[in-house]
């Protein structure tokens, strides 16, 4: 049996609060706001992994009430979701995700992005794509506003 899911994910950026995509501290002077840690990237990918398990979506599993997720590790919430998958006898073949951000750079740090995310989805850092885009300057990205990111996984029972 094969699944497919898709997921994405927003956090406004605001001064003092760090910013931590792939559970990786990028330096920078704004960070994304949010009642976890706000890791748009893990949360893109771990709604995709709910999505192929046709589990709802994040907030469903994760409210933002919940004190228990207050700043909490998303690579930790991500684990959460594998253990939902796992129970279902499945287990992610690929993943391509797609970040978009205005600043800093994030090529320095996709290499560890896709290593913490390959370690807790098992699988082999090949697996994981993580790409970088700016919004050009337009929109809400561009301005530097917000950071969001898009994910979409493959799934595999054999
Ligand atoms: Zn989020």
């Amino acid at each position: 049996m094969l699944r497919i899911g898709i997921g994405n994910d927003t956090h406004r950026l605001v001064d003092g609060r760090p910013l931590i995509l792939g559970g990786v501290h990028i330096p920078s002077e704004r960070g994304a706001a949010g009642h976890s840690d706000a890791d748009t990237l893990c949360h893109a990918i771990a709604d995709a992994i709910l999505g192929a398990l046709c589990e709802g979506d994040l907030g469903v599993h994760f409210p933002d009430r919940d004190p228990q997720w207050k700043d909490a590790d998303s690579l930790q919430l991500l684990s959460r979701v594998m253990w939902l998958a796992s129970g279902r006898g499945l287990h992610i073949v690929n993943v391509d995700a797609t970040v978009m951000l205005e600043s800093p750079k994030l090529r320095p740090y996709v290499l560890s992005m896709r290593e913490n995310i390959s370690e807790i989805l098992e699988v082999d850092p090949g697996c994981v794509s993580v790409k970088a885009k700016t919004g050009e300057g337009l929109g809400e990205i561009g301005q530097g506003l917000a950071v969001t990111a898009q994910a979409v996984v493959l799934m595999t029972s054999v």
